[in-house]
């Protein structure tokens, strides 16, 4: 089986369970886990932050902020496709009646900073106040411009907005920009980011920020039902994932590189493929055609997501020679399935 539907396919290696199995453990609701507080330590480190939180998704490490950062009735900026405000079951509205202010992202995944300033509500009993700014980092499997990140601390500052980074898949921003993953976090306020995509833990998500930030955190974190006791023996995945995959992100970006170059080789293909961001390729395909190519994959072992277009994610458990065989499976897809391509998109 190639899975490359999402890098959160990984299954926990040999080395990985044997720290699990391990783990020295306490209840961490007490704060007693020494391996989960060796872990935020760790991340919090990594992330040049003063402290972290472990969560067990980044759904509710976006939420925790959220929530952390906004009271009732006040909003948040955030892309269209923002995965916060997107794909997260409007989480803020439901459980801390926060509201987002979603504009269009520039297909460079950043927010115009001029659009921005307008969305930002004057004092006015009208308006909501608008209290967060949000980015995502990878955002469709792109690292966020350099140049763009300190705009966007320096126009949060400007408005007396927070700075929250969904950096789920920060480790492989900073591998593609060759770069420590603080370097990409100065000047947030906060920034969540994910074990178990490309670094291969079960679960787990790491929030950081300021200690009187994450202090607050962690009681909307037990309000949410996050609150974990022996947690540790999740917390020691995480750990090993810091230790042992993040610097083998590079090879993942390869497989996607050289995906993203086998698939463009397809005549057909080629002006549909727009690839090699990060460990991501998507295939921007007509109406349908995304699903015709998943169902076509499936039998021959090959799993891609095909809700729109067809979304190839690389990872730790699939290998450079199996880029080849997708490659070749496309291919003849490609060969026997012209219709669909040709549909007008
Ligand atoms: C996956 C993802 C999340 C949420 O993580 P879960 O652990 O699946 O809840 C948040 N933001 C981004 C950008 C993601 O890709």
């Amino acid at each position: 089986m190639i899975d490359l539907r999402s890098d959160t396919v990984t299954m926990p290696g040999p080395a990985m369970r044997r720290a699990m199995a391990a783990a020295v453990v306490g209840d961490d609701v007490y704060g007693e886990d020494p391996t989960v507080n060796a872990l935020e330590e760790m991340g919090a480190g990594l992330l040049g932050m003063e402290a972290a939180l472990f969560l067990p998704s980044g759904t509710q490490a976006n939420l925790t902020a959220l929530l952390t950062h906004c009271r009732r009735g006040e909003e948040y900026i955030a892309g269209q496709g923002a995965h916060l405000y997107r794909f997260e079951g409007g989480g803020g509205a439901a459980f801390g009646g926060i509201q987002p202010q979603p504009l269009e992202f520039d297909t460079d995944g950043t927010i115009d900073l001029a659009k921005a300033a307008v969305a930002v509500k004057e004092e006015d009993p009208h308006f909501p106040r608008t209290r967060l700014f949000c980015l995502e980092n990878t955002v469709g499997g792109r690292a966020l411009p350099l140049p763009y990140l300190p705009r966007a601390v320096e126009f949060a500052r400007s408005r007396n907005l927070s700075l929250h980074l969904d950096g789920a898949r920060i480790w492989n921003a900073a591998a593609a920009c060759g770069l420590s993953p603080a370097r990409l976090t100065e000047g947030f306020d906060s920034v969540s980011a994910c074990l178990s995509k490309g670094l291969g833990a079960p679960a787990g998500t790491l929030l950081c920020g300021s200690r009187p930030f994450i202090a607050e955190a962690r009681r909307w974190r037990k309000a949410l039902g996050g609150g974990m006791r022996q947690a540790g023996v999740l917390a020691a995945a995480g750990i090993v994932a810091l230790e042992e995959n993040l610097e083998r992100l590079t090879e993942d970006h390869e497989k996607a590189a050289v995906l993203a170059q086998g698939l463009r080789r397809i005549e057909e293909l080629a002006p549909l493929v727009d690839g090699s961001h990060t460990n991501m390729v998507f295939l921007r395909l007509p109406d349908g055609a995304g699903h015709a190519m998943a169902d076509y994959l499936a039998p021959m072992g090959i799993r891609v997501s095909g809700r729109g277009g067809v979304r190839l994610v690389t990872h730790l458990d699939v290998s450079l020679e199996d880029m080849e065989r997708v490659t070749a499976a496309v291919a003849s897809f490609v060969r026997e399935d012209r219709g669909s391509l040709q549909r007008p998109k």
